[in-house]
């Protein structure tokens, strides 16, 4: 989950200074810090402050689902060890595959040998060659997976699961789930770009969410932000191809691969931001956009019956943003 860490600033969560509340008892807490490889940054009105329950159920997360974590279940999974799938796991299993149907297989959890080959995951590039993609190409394909009592069986002992474009959208749907069970339902959670927001902010407002403007940049030290959206209750992720990728021998290879041409994507449609029901499915389907382009992936938005999305596509000097018929429906006060 190293690679997540560039699209830490996809969002921007525009802070607020006052961090106490009307309430009684109750102030807003603002707890900060880094995991898997990102940061993470979370408000929310409490009696309390949460940051060590926060940080403790980041780590049993980063326990199952890190493919930087050598002891998490995707990592044994991945050495094919003998190992008993957790909750965590399931969950982001059913939902993977879920958008792996679809998207036709756009999006893929078995995509890591793939990313790897690419340089963009948890093993160090190789020389790419057509053979080795065709090679890989047989070994990548959700369907060839089978989850059992709690045990994953795959249809080949060299099948990898990535499960980077998925995980970071569902460790906010736990914290705010966690949050919810400790009664607080004004808060605003953000892991590396993804968020779950609910309530209002220490002002009494809605949040705010900056959408950044997809500027080339892997250092990530430029940004600007698109547009800033009001929101009480929403799940957003976005994916966006300008900060993780490199150029060689002038071909520009971007972190999101086509399973099924096993070529980095290369087109028009720059980032993609989603909302659904959940955050964890926004994550997998605005990944599922990036591999199928504007056309497609605006298709596969409307095909759902949760889901929203904000495409900012490259119009030939200038960018243009495309928006779903239920875009309007996330944004507060309208
Ligand atoms: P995201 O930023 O959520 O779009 O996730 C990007 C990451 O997901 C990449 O760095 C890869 O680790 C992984 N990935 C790349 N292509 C795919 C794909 N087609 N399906 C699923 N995961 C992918
Ligand atoms: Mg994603």
């Amino acid at each position: 989950m190293k690679r997540i860490q560039h699209l830490c600033v996809i969002f921007i969560c525009v802070c607020v200074g006052a961090m106490y509340s009307g309430c009684r008892g109750a102030q807003y807490y603002h707890n900060q810090g880094k995991v898997f490889g990102t940061f993470y940054s979370i408000q929310y009105e409490a009696s309390e402050d949460m940051q060590s329950q926060i940080e403790a159920c980041l780590h049993s997360f980063d326990m199952s689902l890190s493919a930087f974590n050598e002891q998490s279940v995707i990592s044994r999974i991945n050495r094919n060890e003998d190992v008993v799938t957790d909750e965590y796991f399931e969950q982001m299993y059913a939902q993977a595959l879920e958008v792996s149907e679809l998207s036709a297989g756009a999006f893929d959890i078995t995509v890591a040998p793939l990313v790897n080959l690419w340089g963009f995951g948890f093993k160090h590039k190789e020389a790419v060659t057509q053979e080795k993609v065709d090679s890989i190409l047989h070994i990548v394909n959700y369907l060839g997976l089978n989850l059992v009592d709690h045990h994953l069986y795959k249809r080949d002992a060299r099948m990898q699961l990535d499960a980077g474009a998925i995980a970071k959208g569902y460790s906010c749907d736990v914290i705010g789930a966690l949050l919810e069970s400790k009664g607080v339902h004004n808060y605003m959670v953000c892991i590396g770009g993804e968020i779950v927001a609910k309530g209002v902010n220490s002002f009494g407002n809605p949040w705010q969410i900056g959408i950044e403007k997809p500027i080339d940049d892997p250092t990530g030290r430029t940004q600007d932000v698109q547009e800033i959206i009001p929101v009480t209750a929403v799940c957003m992720a976005t994916s966006g191809n300008y900060r993780n990728y490199y150029v060689e021998d002038g071909v520009r290879r971007s972190h999101t691969i086509d399973p099924r041409t096993g070529y980095p994507v290369h087109h028009q449609l720059l980032s993609a931001t989603v909302t659904a029901d959940c955050c964890m499915r926004a994550d997998a389907l605005a990944t599922a956009c990036m591999v199928l382009g504007e056309k497609e992936g605006l298709a596969l938005i409307e095909s759902t019956e949760d889901a929203s999305c904000y495409l900012i596509v490259a119009d030939g000097e200038t960018m243009k943003v495309v928006t779903s018929s239920r875009w309007n429906d996330i944004i507060a006060n309208r």
